[in-house]
């Protein structure tokens, strides 16, 4: 009977070689994907000179894995080049990992998907064995894009609010409150401000307005 660890699969893509590997360090890293690219597919991002390889590094990036709670690891090795005219450094890039963090695509995209179903941190962590942190990262990332996107579009509609709410809430068990200003006609939140209630409206709300209102 043939099985799958008996056979050696290896492909080149474009600029990489993927292959299936068995003696890695690591019990769950089964792939490495080895990048081809060479110096001369690289120039200086500063003066555009011609680059050459002075060093090797390798990564391991945790990957979506087949079944609940397991771990699955690729290793990408890469290359640093430096430029022959005034110095400057590069480290090769790496298509298949997400930036910020140490999984690749396809995790973080699940990741974000499980969030849009408002999965929570703690359920996603245990399924995927990913850490927290990395979570909460991709998370602020998608939270922070959104809010970004949603200011563009209240400046370009030159939104003005006319009813506000001011409303406090406890973190961390109680010891530490923030104090959440809201837009009642929009139903949504113009962002939390970590004082007392009192400060924001005596000093605060004005330049808060003007914060995410201008004009
Ligand atoms: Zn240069």
């Amino acid at each position: 009977m043939l099985f799958y660890y008996h056979n050696e699969i290896t492909f080149n893509c474009q600029y990489y070689r993927t292959e299936n590997i068995t003696n890695h360090p690591n019990p769950h890293c089964h792939t490495r994907v080895t990048s081809l690219r060479t110096a001369r597919d690289f120039s200086c991002p500063h003066c555009h000179s011609r680059m050459y390889s002075y060093g090797a590094f390798s990564v391991l990036i945790k990957d979506f894995p087949d079944l609940p709670k397991q771990k699955k690891y690729i290793e990408f090795s890469g290359h640093r080049f430096r430029c022959t005219s005034c110095g400057e450094t590069i480290t090769e890039d790496i298509p298949c990992q997400c930036p910020f963090t140490r999984v690749t695509w396809d995790m973080a995209l699940w990741i974000i998907h499980l969030l849009k179903c408002h999965t929570s941190i703690s359920a996603i962590s245990a399924m995927l064995s990913v850490h927290w942190s990395t979570i909460q990262k991709i998370q602020k990332h998608i939270m922070d894009k959104a809010l970004a996107a949603f200011e563009t579009c209240l400046k370009k509609s030159n939104y003005r609010p006319r009813y506000l709410a001011v409303d406090e809430f406890a973190i961390h068990k109680g010891h530490r409150y923030a104090t959440c200003v809201m837009d009642l006609e929009r139903d949504s939140s113009c962002g939390p401000a970590w004082a007392a209630p009192w400060q924001i409206l005596s000093t605060s709300l004005r330049a808060l307005t003007f914060r995410f209102f201008p004009g």
